[in-house]
């Protein structure tokens, strides 16, 4: 991890949050190539389940939302974590991460039943110190709407991007029309006030959500569930994840959220172990009853076809776009030996690796190489829209290992049989650092396969 943290700041993908005032824990600044990186990962998402499809319509709500929408939702009341201090240096951390790092099943434990294990367990903390009381911690941050500072004016960040589409399920309904099954899709920016934000972009305070809510009819909740459960295989599989790599587990009757009655967490392994990726959830018609219910709006469904009135049920793949982020670099890392040298490179996938084709001269005082090469540049941009780099610093060696560690799968060297021979030149694949002399049209049929 410490080796990716490194590259991922050296080369521009990711940097610490406010990092010239020393840090603001839980938040990091994506740089040129992880923002290249995340709009690519997030264009594949909305490509493979909106975009490719005829039952989804896109949304895009505000963050700041009326207060009543988080007590219908059950996050005012139940949007918790639960906390314990070290008495000594009143560090806090998660008393659920304490107690499974101390080998305790905490499933469907309480609050209460936690503290008391911790006290009979002598669980301490990671300082070897004792332990104060477990206690709630609310996870939503809290703002004020406009001038007055008071209850009516409180407003939250949004912990999820989910509310934002059931408040606008009737908008969806009444501009649309469409039938059931269909989906609200939404990207955006969550916030949660995480106790131990912790392994790099893993658990951070502000992160990016790609989420879907699915309007079914109660009777065929099971078949888009398992739809779902393969879309989401499908889109890691679009991103170059190794599938051995990512686990379905079903998460235990007791442990389900308030809203739910079945919970896939999709887990993926990490170098600090297997861990949450994404998640599947089956929410039943919790969320829009509680709107109905709070809002006085009706948010029924007529089906015309059977003339039944119901409240649609919902199944909610959450993917985030950050933990991809991570999924995806920790995957890719990768060393090896090339001609006697340990070379570092990101086996990303052509689809969203950063820069698709560096095209470089091989020597950078030649004009008449430069002037070929930004030609061959010009082309490939038009091709591949934002995806290629012109890239003539230091000498062609150097240039290679730079690119290997953003991850760029090809590399093109304009040469002096480019221009006195043939118009060919040479591709350099990233894994097997080989390379083949081509034309340019031959590199842009066979990148065009790649991706
Ligand atoms: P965890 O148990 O790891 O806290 P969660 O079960 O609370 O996660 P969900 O509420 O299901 O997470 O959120 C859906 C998705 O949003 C997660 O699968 C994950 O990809 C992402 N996510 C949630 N919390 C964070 C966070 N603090 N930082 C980065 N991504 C997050």
């Amino acid at each position: 991890m410490e080796e990716i943290i490194a590259l991922a700041k050296r080369r521009g993908f990711i940097y610490q949050g406010s990092e010239i005032y020393g840090g603001l824990a839980g938040t990091w600044d994506y740089g040129h190539l992880g923002l290249a990186l995340k709009n690519n990962i997030k264009n594949t998402w909305w490509k493979r389940f909106v975009l490719d499809r005829d039952d989804m319509y896109g949304v895009d709500a505000a963050i700041l939302m009326n207060q009543n929408v988080w007590k219908a939702s059950g996050h005012v009341a139940g949007f918790f974590d639960p906390l314990v201090d070290d008495v000594k240096t009143n560090k806090r951390y998660r008393a659920d991460h304490l107690l499974l790092e101390a080998g305790v099943d905490i499933k469907g434990m309480s609050l209460k039943e936690m503290d008391v294990v911790i006290k009979e367990k002598g669980v301490k903390s990671p300082e070897g110190n004792a332990l104060g009381d477990v206690r709630q911690f609310k996870m939503m941050f809290t703002t004020h709407v406009g001038a007055n500072q008071d209850e009516d004016s409180v407003s939250y960040l949004r912990p999820e991007t989910a509310q934002g589409m059931f408040v606008n399920f009737k908008n969806t309904l009444d501009s649309f029309h469409p039938k059931l099954p269909f989906g609200m899709a939404q990207i955006g920016k969550a916030f949660r006030n995480e106790i131990a934000p912790r392994d790099f972009i893993f658990r951070t305070r502000e992160f990016e959500q790609m989420e879907i809510e699915y309007f079914v009819n109660p009777n065929s909740w099971e078949e888009s569930f398992e739809h779902f459960r393969q879309q989401v295989h499908a889109f890691a599989d679009d991103v170059g994840l190794t599938p051995s790599k990512i686990h379905d587990v079903e998460i235990a009757p007791e442990d389900l959220a308030h809203y739910s009655k079945r919970t896939i967490d999709f887990e993926f392994d990490f170098p600090m172990g297997q861990k949450e990726l994404y998640g599947l959830a089956y929410r039943t018609d919790f969320d829009l009853k509680s709107h109905s219910d709070a809002s006085g709006t009706d948010l029924s469904f007529f089906d015309e076809e059977t003339k039944e009135r119901f409240i649609p049920h919902c199944i909610e793949p959450s993917l985030g776009v950050d933990r991809t982020v991570l999924a995806v670099l920790t995957d890719a890392y990768s060393e090896d030996e090339v001609g006697g040298e340990k070379r570092v490179y990101l086996k990303l996938s052509p689809k969203i690796a950063p820069v698709l084709i560096a095209v470089s001269p091989l020597l950078k005082n030649k004009p008449q190489l430069v002037e070929k090469a930004r030609e061959v540049y010009s082309i490939l941009k038009k091709e591949f829209p934002g995806r290629i780099m012109f890239d003539d610093n230091g000498n062609i060696g150097k240039r290679y290992r730079r690119q290997d560690e953003i991850g760029t799968p090809y590399c093109i060297t304009v040469d002096f049989d480019t221009v006195e021979k043939d118009q060919t030149m040479t591709l350099r694949y990233r894994d097997s650092a080989t390379q083949d002399r081509l034309s340019i049209e031959q590199i842009i049929d066979s990148v065009k396969k790649a991706i």
